[in-house]
Parts: structure tokens; C-alpha cells; sequence
């Protein structure tokens, strides 16, 4: 499935790992399902924690709160249900413990930076808004194009349709 990461962070307000991170889940779980946004009254969505993988969820699915067809079970776990509202099939989807683990480096390795930050000349310190940049874009980049089988885990419950 093709996702319009434009449109989603124009539907967002800002790029970032997470709104990309929830496009990616949504898609994947789409594509096991065989539905496309036209299907959004079919399907019903949720999602264990509320942070911006919430709004890449809605802009792809289209199970939106205004639809009343997204909930958040605020589990804390990033995980995506999205299943046929005749109770028929769903697919649970997992941000995969490799993802997991390279958002957290990510996180990491920033606050490093920020730390060094404090602490820096001028000229080192816009060095490192430079590099925070760099590796935050990098890491968007990453979330958008890396292949489903490094990024998520995907199940898929009940019968072929
Ligand atoms: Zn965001």
C-alpha cells in the first residue's frame, strides 16, 4: 500500500517517527485485512497508547474519532487492532522489538547531545542542532521506507474472506 506521508504531516502539523510509525502499522494492517480507506465503516481501530502514531492511524484508515470508529486503550503497549466491525477477522500490529530498540537509541543518543549541549560553545552547540536534526529526519526516513518485516509484527485472527 502506497501512503502519503505529505499529506499526513500536513494532516499532523509536523513530520515525526511516531505519526509515521501509526501510517505504517495502519497500512500493514490494511493490507492483511484486503480493505482500503473506502472500507472505513467496515473496520474498527485501536491503538494502546496516545501519542502521534494516533493521527497516522486515522489519516490512513480513516477510522477517525469524528467516525467514531477509533478508540485508545491506552494499554501503553504500541500496539494496533484493527478489525472488521462483523467481528470476522482482525489484525493485531506491533512496532517489532528491533524498531523498539533503535527509537530508543535514537532517544538515547539525544539526550546525550542535549546534554552536551548545555555545557558547549556556541559553535559546537549548533553543531549539535545540526546533528539532531540530521539523525531526527534520518530516523523519519528510516520509519517510512524500511521493510515491514524489520519494522512490525502482524498476526491476523479468523477466517479468509
Ligand atoms: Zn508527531
Amino acid at each position: 500500500m502506497t501512503l502519503d506521508f505529505d499529506g499526513l504531516y500536513r494532516f499532523h502539523g509536523h513530520r515525526c517517527p511516531m505519526s509515521t510509525m501509526g501510517a505504517r502499522l495502519a497500512g500493514a494492517a490494511m493490507e492483511a485485512l484486503g480493505v482500503g480507506k473506502g472500507d472505513q465503516f467496515l473496520i474498527q481501530a485501536d491503538y494502546g497508547i496516545r501519542n502521534c502514531a494516533l493521527d497516522g492511524i486515522q489519516f490512513v484508515t480513516g477510522c477517525t474519532l469524528g467516525n467514531g470508529n477509533i478508540s485508545c486503550s491506552e494499554s501503553g503497549r504500541p500496539l494496533l487492532v484493527l478489525g472488521m466491525r462483523d467481528g470476522s477477522r482482525k489484525a493485531v500490529v506491533s512496532v517489532s522489538a528491533a524498531a523498539l530498540a533503535r527509537l530508543a537509541a535514537h532517544k538515547d543518543t539525544k539526550a546525550g547531545l542535549l546534554k552536551e549541549r548545555e555545557v558547549s560553545g556556541l559553535a559546537r552547540a549548533k553543531d549539535i542542532d545540526g546533528i539532531i536534526e540530521r539523525d531526527f529526519l534520518a530516523l523519519v526516513g528510516w520509519v517510512q521506507d524500511v521493510p515491514d518485516g524489520e519494522l512490525l509484527e502482524i498476526t491476523v485472527f479468523g477466517r479468509e474472506r
